[in-house]
This record gives C-alpha cells, sequence and structure tokens, in this order.
C-alpha cells in the first residue's frame, strides 16, 4: 500500500492506496482476498470495518454513521466521523480524493472521474460536510490522488470543447488535467490553495498502478481512508 504521509499528518490514521503491486492480477479470487486482507491488517486496518459504495460515476455522497449497517449503496463519495472505519474507493484512471476536517475529524474520500468532475462531485461532499456537520472550510485538507494525468488523458476535441466549456481544465497538449480541475473546483468552494495536496502521479504512464484506459478492465486500484 502506498501511504499519503501528506495528509496523514494532519491526523489520520490511514490514507493509501492497495495498487497493481499490492493486488497481483495473476492471483485466484481467494489469493486475491487473502492478499488484500493481510495488507489491510498490516497497516492497522481490520477488515471486517471497510466499508464500500457500488460506484456510478454518480455525484452521491454516502454518510456512514456509529451504527452503520453493511448495506452496500449507490454512491461516489463516503463520509464518516466514525475513528476505525476504513472508507474505500475503488479507481482505476479516476481521481480519488481525501477531504479531511482537521479540527472536527471528519475524513470523506472521493471517487472523481471524467463523470464526477463534470457534476462537481468534491464540491458536492464540501457541502454537504457544511450542511451536515458544520465544517469550516478553513479547517479542511484536502488531497488528489494519483489518476489519470494530463500527460495522457487523450479525449476527442468535441468532447475536450463541451467539458472546457463546463469549466473543466484542458491543456495545450488537447488533453483533460483532472488534477487541475478538481484543484480548481476546491479553491471555488473557498479551500486554501495550501491545504491543497496533490499526489501528481499518472496511472496510466507508471506501471505499479491499474489503468482503465491501458487495457485494465477489472481490476482496480483501492483508496482507503481512516481516521
Ligand atoms: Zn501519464
Amino acid at each position: 500500500m502506498i501511504r499519503f504521509k501528506k495528509i496523514e499528518k494532519f491526523g489520520l490514521s490511514c490514507a493509501g492506496i492497495l495498487t497493481k503491486e499490492d493486488i497481483k492480477s495473476n492471483l485466484s479470487e481467494n489469493e486475491k482476498t487473502h492478499q488484500i486482507k493481510s495488507i489491510l491488517e498490516q497497516n492497522g486496518i481490520f477488515p471486517l470495518t471497510v466499508r464500500r459504495v457500488k460506484q456510478e460515476h454518480s455525484d452521491e455522497i454516502l454518510i456512514i454513521g456509529p451504527h452503520e449497517n453493511e448495506k452496500i449503496s449507490t454512491a461516489d463519495g463516503i463520509i464518516t466521523q466514525v475513528p476505525g472505519i476504513a472508507l474505500c474507493i475503488s479507481v482505476a484512471d479516476c481521481v480519488p480524493i481525501f477531504l479531511f476536517d482537521t479540527q472536527k475529524k471528519i475524513l470523506g474520500v472521493i471517487h472523481a472521474g471524467r463523470e464526477g468532475t463534470r457534476k462537481k462531485i468534491v464540491q458536492k461532499a464540501l457541502k454537504k460536510l457544511n450542511d451536515d456537520f458544520d465544517s469550516n472550510r478553513d479547517d479542511i485538507v484536502a488531497l488528489i490522488g494519483p489518476s489519470i494525468g494530463p500527460c495522457c488523458y487523450y479525449l476527442p476535441t468535441d468532447l475536450l470543447e463541451k467539458i472546457f466549456n463546463e469549466g473543466l481544465i484542458i491543456t495545450e497538449n488537447k488533453t483533460l488535467d483532472l488534477w487541475k480541475s478538481n484543484e480548481k473546483q476546491l479553491v471555488e468552494y473557498g479551500i486554501k490553495e495550501k491545504n491543497i495536496l496533490s499526489i501528481c502521479e499518472c496511472t496510466h504512464c507508471n506501471d505499479r498502478y491499474y489503468s482503465y484506459r491501458k487495457g485494465d478492465r477489472e481490476l482496480r486500484n483501492y483508496a482507503i481512508g481512516m481516521i
């Protein structure tokens, strides 16, 4: 598991991502499950506390309270204030974003691909933090995790034009920059620039990650955060 110390240092017990190096593609399902469990345990996470959602490139955010059952809901963002619950989002080119209220100790893990970014899911999650937890935006630290980078995210010109008009960032090389697009949305919402951290690692160029665009149709990287 790659751990994101940059954001953990604000008081998270874990923020990281399981990659291709952790979950080798040649393993059987059983071996994979066993391997994932053992890596989680090595990182201080009890596998039974992991909460996942059915991701559909939506802008739905699920809040997980202390007595939640394990039913899997449809959502693309998960928020909790409960220590010891591990929030998990699967990604293979889409951006995992961690939001952490460092004062009230509330964590969100968000799945922001192209569609989620167009729907401004990160701002929806920030609004939830405001509305449901009375979070102060000055206290929120955000981490933009590894995803397909501006180096590789080529799209047809008409689609690029459309999403440019929606406010997303297109580079000089006619690629989509999901990192900067989400950064822009965070800043627009009032998150301090110094509190926006970025890993800037491309899942498409870097062979340690699964990448949908590079041909990984089933396998995923797992972004995991826990207070
Ligand atoms: Zn790249």
